[in-house]
């Protein structure tokens, strides 16, 4: 139940169109019993021509209203009924309306209110969050299970006001009717709600290994969909074809036993409520002969009795669709309540651009529990570079990870300038930091737009100057709408090195103070290799940098150049005096395999 009020929650910023949903739910729950009590008059005065005749001694207007109903000539009281019935259908028609109407809007409003929630805290979340999660999985809560909680806020709420409305409309007139045969209504609706809930607990674990396997087939096709050149490569389309049946049929299996459960739900609650019913009928049935009871309100009185078996099925349905937003709802908190491990402190400062040096204290660093970095130690003059060079699985991409605050250290500190980068807005830092790396990150954007991501306002003639800068215009000019052109996910439709001369570009543009490089190790044609070469050294021109070096001409000229194994540094110094050292660098060096 806890559970299903957290995520009513979602519901309080529409409190108003709530309100006026239920108004309209109340007036068409009204309309309901007024429509429905017609057959009174309609059997009693126009079919059997005779008078309405309650077993319950009456209030004294409804008992008054009825004997000037017996006092009306039934053709009168038909050319009366002739005017009243529709009247009375296009009310309920109308609050009816509005009532979905709401119901629907306020699901719609709050699907939109998760998505967005959810969406926003995943770019809060710590790259820590993404990496050990599968992708797939991610998108199947933003999509699926936000579905579910859909259901259940436009059908699931709406259907437990109504169909509650409607219970205790119909329990009303029975009691007001009959109320001799009320003790028997209570045990039913005892007896039909028993079910709903021993069942209701089951769906809910069902629901949740539902959204789970969602999940993983999501994640699956995440993967074989962006992996399919390498699935293609390797001839293994009928191995994914088997792991995915393999996915589905569970998938399939699970929503059986999910259906089953909720179909069973139905019929059992309306076997008992039929049976109830038939005692109902004997007793109600003994009265009519015994002409304590006109046809009318004998009829009336039935139908209402079913009526109330209705909304119990519906409830039952209704139980069911929550239990699954239930689940679902478990699964969109733990991201909306997932804790954002990197975040500013209350008197995070703007960092001012960095104008002397940055430093490395005592630095460890690991991700699950063993250490991938131990005691790193190093500074950098402003205006520097620094190369790290080593086997790998070193560490060095983890080491350049840091400076932007991608991962924290569990130890010591980074410093800027005198300044912990742990007291800094990470905004701030961020914008100081231009990043390209080997795996170019472009997105399904056109050039313009993947050239000045970040800059959404720049003028174009500063992204051409960029693009020439990075030796990219000239290819650029010659793709079908140059700038303009969409280069598909990824940047598929580009080759390795135009894809790497836009994140070239980008950082331009950016003009950051400090710049990591992770240097391709992919063979890039000698052509291709010099435009790239070039452009990098002009995007290196005047910056602190930070190089994952893989080239020989990079390392030569660094100003500093640390060699790090097993997330040790082991060596440290320019390319002269390690070399001189005859230690890893050396042998790396003399095997040109930085
Ligand atoms: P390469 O030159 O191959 O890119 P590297 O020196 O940059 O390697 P890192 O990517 O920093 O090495 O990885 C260092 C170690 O940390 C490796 O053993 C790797 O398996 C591990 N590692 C990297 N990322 C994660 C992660 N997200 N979770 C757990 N372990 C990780």
């Amino acid at each position: 139940m806890k559970d299903y009020f957290r995520l009513l929650k979602f519901l309080k910023p529409h409190s108003g169109i709530l309100g006026l949903a239920f108004i309209c739910t109340v007036f068409s729950t009204i309309f309901d019993g007024i429509t429905l009590s017609m057959i009174v008059p309609v059997t009693d005065k126009i079919m059997t021509k005779k008078s309405i005749i309650f077993a319950e001694k009456l209030p004294p207007f409804i008992q008054n209203l009825i004997s000037y109903i017996n006092s009306i000539q039934p053709d009168n009281f038909l050319r009366i009924l002739v005017f009243l019935i529709p009247a009375l259908f296009i009310l309920k028609g109308f609050f009816n309306f509005f009532q979905d109407y709401f119901m629907s809007n306020i699901g719609q409003r709050v699907v939109k209110d998760i998505r967005n929630d959810i969406y926003f805290k995943l770019q809060d979340l710590s790259l820590e969050y993404y990496t050990s999660r599968r992708t797939g999985e991610i998108v199947s809560r933003i999509t699926n299970d936000v579905m579910q909680v859909e259901n259940a806020v436009s059908y699931g709420v709406k259907d437990l006001i109504y169909q509650i409305c409607q219970i205790i409309l119909f329990t009303f007139l029975i009691f007001f009717m009959y109320f001799k045969l009320a003790i028997f209504l209570i045990i039913m609706m005892g007896l039909m709600a028993w079910p709903m809930f021993k069942i209701g607990r089951l769906l809910k674990k069902v629901s949740r290994q539902l959204q789970e396997k969602m999940a993983d087939i999501n994640s699956l096709l995440f993967e074989t969909v962006s992996g399919a050149r390498i699935v293609k490569a390797f001839c293994m389309e009928k191995y994914e074809v088997a792991k995915f049946k393999t996915q589905n049929k569970e998938f399939y299996k699970i929503m059986m036993k999910l259906i089953k459960r909720t179909l069973a739900l139905g019929p059992l609650t309306e076997i008992i409520g039929v049976f109830f019913a038939i005692i109902i009928f004997y007793f109600a049935g003994r009265d009519v002969i015994q002409d304590k009871l006109s046809f009318g309100v004998f009829a009336f009185f039935l139908t209402s009795v079913f009526q109330l078996i209705k909304p119990f099925r519906k409830l039952a349905n209704v139980h069911s669709i929550n239990q699954r937003a239930i689940a679902a709802g478990t699964r969109i908190f733990e991201v909306l309540e997932a804790d954002v491990k990197i975040k500013d402190t209350g008197s995070a400062v703007n960092l001012p651009i960095p104008n002397n040096e940055i430093r490395f204290e005592n630095v460890w660093f690991k991700y699950e529990d063993e250490n991938i970095l131990k005691e790193i130690n190093f500074n950098i003059g402003v205006g520097k570079v620094l190369a790290i060079v080593g086997p790998s699985g070193a560490g060095k991409s983890t080491l350049v990870d840091l400076i932007p605050r991608f991962y924290d250290p569990y130890k010591g500190r980074i410093i800027i300038d005198n300044i912990d980068i742990k007291d800094v807005k990470i905004e701030s830092l961020r914008r100081q930091i231009g990043i390209v790396t080997q795996e170019t990150i472009l997105f399904n954007d056109s050039v313009k737009g993947n050239i000045s991501y970040g800059h959404p306002e720049i003028d174009e003639i500063k992204i051409i100057e960029a693009a020439k800068k990075a030796n990219a215009y000239d290819f650029i000019q010659n793709l079908p709408q140059g700038l303009d052109t969409v280069i598909g996910d990824r940047g598929v439709k580009l080759s390795g090195g135009e894809r790497q001369r836009i994140a070239i570009a980008r950082a331009i543009l950016k003009d950051p103070p400090i710049l990591i490089l992770d240097e391709a190790t992919s063979q890039l044609d000698s052509e291709s290799e010099r435009l790239v070469q070039e452009a990098l050294s002009i995007l290196m021109k005047g910056r602190t940098v930070f190089v994952i070096a893989h080239r020989l001409s990079t390392v030569v000229s660094a100003d500093q150049i640390i060699v790090l194994e097993r997330g040790i540094i082991i060596e440290r110094g320019n390319h002269q005096q390690l070399i001189q050292k005859q230690g890893l660098y050396s042998r790396l060096y003399e095997m040109q395999s930085l």
